[in-house]
This record gives C-alpha cells, sequence and structure tokens, in this order.
C-alpha cells in the first residue's frame, strides 16, 4: 500500500523512491516505504492550500473541530497497542515507554479538543467610543509544515498536529525519515475521526529533499519544527524570503544542579533517569550533572555504580532498561564525544565501549557512561550529544551553579536538587529555561507550555501558548453610526 497521503489519498512517490526501515535493536527490516522528493512534497502543499482556501475545515466552528480531536484521543486509546508496536520497531524503544508515549498522545489530542471546544479565546475590546464596537478574533494561520524528529515520533507529532488542527490549520507532515510507521497510522485515525481531504497531508523522506521543500514553498504560512540546532537554522533561513511564522523546537544541554543538602538517594535515582532515559535520546535529558563540591564524591560514586547496572535490550526485552541509539551514524558521534572529553581531560568512570554481549551485536548500542571532572570549554559538555552521556561538573555555591547551568548556548530545561525552598525558586527564577523542575525531572503535562530559551529555539508547544502559535489574532471594528469624517475640509 502506497505510505504518502495526499489530498485524502494515499499515494505512491512520483519518482517510485523507496526507503527501508530497519529496527536499530536488532537491524530486522521493518518495512519500505515511499520516499517522498520536490514533487510529492510541492503535491502535498498544493493540497494543503486547496483544503484551507476552499475547503470546510477553516471554517468548521471550533466545538466541533474540538469534538474531532477528542475523538482522536479515543481512538488512539483503542489502537493504543499497535501504535506502541510501531513506534518501538523504528525506534528500538521499549514498548512499555512506546506504551507511556502513547497515553500520554491521548491526552494532547484530548486537552487540545477540550480547550478549543471551550470556544474563549476570542475577546470584546473597549474602544472607549459610543459608536464603535470592537472584537479580536482568532483565525487559523493557514498551511502548516509540520517537521519532526525521530525520538518521541508521534509525541512530538502530535505537540504539532493537535493545536494545528485545533486552530482551524491544514498541514503537510514530515516525519522523521527514520521512524515514519506512527505517522502514517495518524493519518487512518485522523480519516475515521472525520477530518475532511486536504487538511491532513503527510510526506516522508529525507530532509534535504522532502523537507526542504516544506520550508521555503510560498504556499506555506507556518513551519513548526522540532530537531536539531543545525536544521533549525536552515529552516530559519529558508522561511526568510516569504517571511513565514517559524516555530523552532531544537535541542538542549540541560543542567541537573545538586546542592549538598537534597535528599540523597532520590537525588541520585532522578539523576541517572534524567540523562539515561531512552539512553539519553530526549531533548531534555539531563545530560550535565553539576554537583556541590562536598557531596561530589559520595553522589558521583553511586550515580557510577547504579549507571553500570542498568541493562541494556531490545524493544520487547522485559528486562530491558533502555535500548538502543537510532542508528550507526548516530552512535558513531556519541563515541566521538566521549572520546573527544577523555582527550580533554575528562575522567572516564563507567561505559564508553561499546557492549560485547553477541545478544547486542546487530543493535546500535551504547552504554550508560559517566565523565567525571569535566570543565566548561569542552565539546562534551557544550554541544548535545543526544546519547547516553553524563558529564559531572563541581561547584562551590550558589552562585557558581546557576552561571554554569546558564554558561550554555541553550536553554530548554533544567533542574535544581534541594531541601531549601527559597534557594530553590531563587535558582530556577535565574536559570535561563523554558522549564525548570525542582527535586524532580522530566515531568511534563500537556496544559504547561514547553519550549527553549536563546538557542534552544523559540515559540512555545502544549498549554494556551501552543495553541496561539497556529492562530492570527483579528482585529474587527464596527462604527455603529458611521457619518462624514470631513479629515480634509
Ligand atoms: P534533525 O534536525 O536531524 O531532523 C529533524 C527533522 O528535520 C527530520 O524530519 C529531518 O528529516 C528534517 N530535516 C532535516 N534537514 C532538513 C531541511 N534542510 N529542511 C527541512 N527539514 C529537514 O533532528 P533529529 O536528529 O531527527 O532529532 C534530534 C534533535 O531533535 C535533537 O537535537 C533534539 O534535541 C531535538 N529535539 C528537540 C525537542 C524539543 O522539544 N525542543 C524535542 C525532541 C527532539
Amino acid at each position: 500500500m502506497p505510505e504518502l497521503f495526499i489530498g485524502g489519498q494515499w499515494k505512491s512517490a512520483v519518482d517510485g523512491g523507496v526507503r527501508e526501515i530497519r529496527c536499530p535493536a536488532d537491524g530486522t527490516l521493518v518495512a519500505a516505504v515511499d520516499e517522498a522528493g520536490p514533487k510529492d512534497a510541492a503535491a502535498a502543499v498544493a493540497a494543503a492550500r486547496e483544503a484551507f482556501d476552499r475547503g470546510p475545515w477553516p471554517h468548521t466552528p471550533a466545538a466541533e473541530r474540538g469534538r474531532l480531536l477528542l475523538r482522536v484521543g479515543d481512538l488512539l486509546e483503542r489502537d493504543k497497542e499497535a501504535y506502541a508496536r510501531a513506534e518501538s520497531l523504528d525506534t528500538g524503544k521499549r514498548l512499555v515507554e512506546s506504551q507511556y508515549d502513547m497515553d500520554d498522545i491521548a491526552a494532547c489530542f484530548r486537552y487540545f479538543g477540550n480547550l478549543v471546544a471551550s470556544g474563549g479565546t476570542d475577546r470584546v475590546v473597549d474602544t472607549g467610543s459610543p459608536t464603535a464596537d470592537s472584537r479580536i478574533v482568532h483565525e487559523p494561520i493557514g498551511v502548516c509544515s509540520l517537521i519532526t524528529p525521530w525520538n518521541y515520533p508521534l509525541l512530538q507529532t502530535a505537540w504539532k498536529v493537535a493545536p494545528a488542527l485545533g486552530a482551524g490549520n491544514t498541514f503537510v507532515l514530515k516525519p522523521s525519515e527514520l521512524t515514519p510507521h506512527t505517522a502514517i497510522l495518524l493519518m487512518g485515525t485522523l480519516t475515521e475521526a472525520g477530518l475532511p481531504d486536504g487538511a491532513a497531508n503527510l510526506v516522508l523522506g529525507a530532509g534535504a529533499t522532502a523537507g526542504a521543500p516544506l520550508s521555503s514553498d510560498e504556499r506555506v504560512d507556518l513551519v513548526s519544527f522540532t530537531g536539531g540546532l543545525v536544521t533549525g537554522r536552515r529552516i530559519m533561513a529558508a522561511a526568510a524570503p516569504t517571511v513565514k511564522k517559524i516555530a523552532l523546537e531544537l535541542g538542549g544541554k540541560n543542567p541537573n544542579i545538586v546542592f549538598a543538602d537534597a535528599e540523597f538517594d532520590t537525588a541520585v535515582d532522578y539523576a541517572l533517569m534524567a540523562v539515561f532515559l531512552h539512553s539519553g535520546q530526549v531533548c531534555s535529558a539531563g545530560a550535565r550533572l553539576l554537583v556541590q563540591d562536598e557531596l561530589h564524591d559520595a553522589f558521583v560514586d553511586e550515580v557510577v555504580r547504579r549507571a553500570r547496572q542498568i541493562r541494556l535490550g531490545g524493544p520487547f526485552d522485559e528486562n530491558a532498561r533502555t535500548g538502543p541509539l537510532i542508528s550507526a551514524a548516530h552512535r558513531d558521534k556519541v563515541e566521538a564525544y566521549v572520546a573527544a572529553g577523555v582527550a580533554e581531560g575528562a575522567v572516564l568512570r563507567c561505559g564508553g565501549a561499546r557492549p560485547d554481549d553477541p545478544a547486542l551485536r546487530d543493535g546500535f548500542y551504547y552504554p550508560p557512561t559517566v565523565l567525571d571532572e569535566c570543565a566548561p570549554g569542552m565539546s562534551v559538555v557544550r554541544d548535545e550529544s543526544f546519547g547516553p552521556v553524563l558529564t559531572v561538573e563541581r561547584f562551590r555555591d550558589e552562585a557558581e551553579a546557576v552561571a554554569l547551568a546558564n554558561d550554555t548556548v541553550y536553554g530548554l530545561a533544567g533542574a535544581v536538587w534541594t531541601q531549601d525552598t527559597e534557594r530553590a525558586h531563587r535558582v530556577a527564577s535565574r536559570m535561563r529555561a523554558g522549564t525548570v523542575w525542582i527535586n524532580d525531572f522530566h515531568p511534563y503535562v500537556p496544559q504547561a507550555e514547553w519550549g527553549g530559551m536563546k538557542q534552544s529555539g523559540f515559540g512555545r508547544e502544549l498549554g494556551p501558548a501552543g495553541l496561539a502559535e497556529y492562530q492570527e489574532a483579528k482585529h474587527i471594528w464596527r462604527n455603529t453610526a458611521p457619518r462624514p469624517q470631513r479629515w480634509f475640509e
């Protein structure tokens, strides 16, 4: 069956392109899917444009759009196992983690469904004049290009698709070329929920050929991108000539600050989860551990002891606690960062070499790795390795902790661990990051905004601002007693 979805029809790539998708856990062939090129991308944009300019979706009442999103939430729940399995085969992540993701995805559709159905974003403006009334209405922006990464394929997609549709836009989605399957399933679910033809379009393929046209095409009004910093810069440049609205959710190099008075066992436990969850392939991964001097030795010893026990394995291995990296190229990159860190003076405390277990030989596994005695200038501290690599730096006091935490071009997320509530809030308010956790790591809810500061990007996903990204505010002014003004007399 063809896998591109354009104007409500399943289509093959016009140039006949096909890509093999292999499971990163063992290299088995998952499927061969259509590989779109620029012509397919252009056809998808044309379909989305037509559906926006002449189709019913932008003018469908908000309550009805909201109900459709709620139906999508129910269908995702019904089909959770098929979705989770597809996600795990593409990414290699543990099935249980994909199942959690599907719950979060259904919750995201329901959140935006309820938000849209409740209406409420339009407002009356007090003009101060008895002969004029005025209101602000929120309208869809138009055709949206939604470009997403491979680490949380459907989750990152849902954060865009749900508010884009909720606001009345039409879209072209391009998921990562490595992980297309849940996006394919989603097109079927949106159709089953009753979305009109052309409102949702899907192209699969490489960024340079299938993705790039989506950020330059003049028929596109908005580009929402989640992915790496370098790609984000390219997309921003490609969108500039036609002055598209853009939202960028880029990388992070997130600090996890642990003060000496932190609750020891809990802080150790979370320090591991912060960075080794999904083998570090998480934009908000707590990859930089900042530990207060007097706690350093005991804390790092315990982190290392427990990191060594984390069992690697494939999606369906119930004893595994984390999985492989996404690709051979990505593992090479992670390895190079670790080697550079050691060459620059970091102390390798655990990990740092591919596992020799024959059962893991065909997957792209890399073990939890801890680099101690790191310094701010090292590339492994500065750049996002996006792998299971924890760097450790020491600090003496609060001021130094904040300075180290902010010593990065990124500003996505971070955490502070202390039992001193005032200090926790002081530090949280000084951290330049879109999300700060106090005595916690990684939780998020669809009703709270997510996004970055500095080079982690701009724009917000989730929460009311996550819907506003996909809306234009329009001011409608009505003169209730029009008379000649005689300005020029
Ligand atoms: P990537 O930038 O390589 O690719 C992301 C998407 O962009 C893919 O679909 C890719 O095909 C496409 N793409 C590549 N070049 C393009 C171009 N020139 N024009 C248009 N599209 C193009 O990122 P990745 O390796 O898939 O994902 C990992 C990155 O994503 C990490 O940096 C991670 O931090 C980031 N990320 C950020 C968040 C967040 O919320 N801020 C969430 C998840 C992942």
